[in-house]
């Protein structure tokens, strides 16, 4: 499973996820701001993509510049970013009743999009992961779905890894909605999906065959790394454990410890 050799011959561009990958809660991971600088310095394009909807990309751009990392706001995507660009560009005059954080409807707003508490002219539930959500939003997202309102989401990832302990995420509120109304969300526009790797190959201007993905976690990360063509590289330094290797159902073209190990390739 181990190519890294392989891996930095070949890779003109690396798409970084951010959580239990370059950082874990409000820790760099150990050597990473020097990975990134010396991928850039040989020439190679980075870009960081990450799943979770609870900030706006601005201030994921902020975090990594307070830990080392060079980053413009246009260097990174989120998936509520994404969320509201596919809404935007899909369904512009659809009205969204959101099961989200604030940061999302910030998202869907600053693109045009309407947002109503009211779940009988909602035309969209966009389900995410809402440190908020209760049994009153859940009504009106059942509500606004046997009504025919469209179910999308912003990410499939079960947990968050923190340093002390992982956080329930977006998959727990997609599961109570899909529970209720017997549909599925979909799409989910966040890892594994297209509609988030086509956003992640715009922002290195790369082809899928030309970028590694590097992440901690098999079924986002990994998964849309295998399913395009891109080469991938699991780091344990996040929700996977050495221990799970053994039962992992998509397998990376290598496996490192952390970024920390990228050093000696590069
Ligand atoms: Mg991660």
């Amino acid at each position: 499973m181990n190519n890294m050799g392989k891996i930095f011959k070949q890779a003109k561009g690396f798409i970084f996820d951010l959580d239990g990958t370059l950082y874990l809660g409000d820790s760099l991971i150990n050597g990473a701001e020097r990975v990134v600088k010396k991928l850039r310095k040989s020439g190679r394009k980075v870009a960081f993509v990450s799943n979770k909807p609870i900030a706006r990309r601005s201030t994921y751009a902020e975090k990594l510049r307070k830990l080392g990392i060079d980053c413009e706001e246009s260097d990174v995507i989120n998936s509520s970013l994404v969320l509201a660009q596919f809404i935007a560009a899909n369904y512009p005059e659809h009205t969204v009743f959101p099961v989200a954080e604030q940061p999302v409807i910030d998202d869907l707003t600053e693109l045009g999009i309407e947002v109503t508490e009211d779940p009988d002219t909602a035309q969209i539930v966009v389900v995410s992961w809402d440190r908020r959500f209760d049994y009153q939003k859940l009504h009106k997202a059942y509500k606004a779905a046997i009504q025919g309102a469209l179910l999308i989401g912003t990410n499939p990832d079960r947990t968050c890894p923190m340093p002390d302990g992982d956080l329930p995420d977006a998959a727990c509120m997609i599961a109570a909605v899909e529970a209720c109304t017997e549909r599925k969300v979909d799409p989910i526009v966040g890892k594994p999906s297209e509609i988030m790797l086509d956003e992640a190959l715009k922002l290195v201007g790369l082809r899928a065959d030309e970028c590694v993905m590097v992440g901690d976690r098999v079924e986002t990360d990994i998964l849309m790394a295998s399913r395009a063509g891109l080469l991938s590289v699991l780091v344990l330094s996040g929700v996977t454990k050495k221990e799970d290797l053994k039962h992992i159902a998509v397998k990376p073209d290598a496996v490192a410890e952390s970024v920390k190990d990228f050093l000696t390739f590069i």
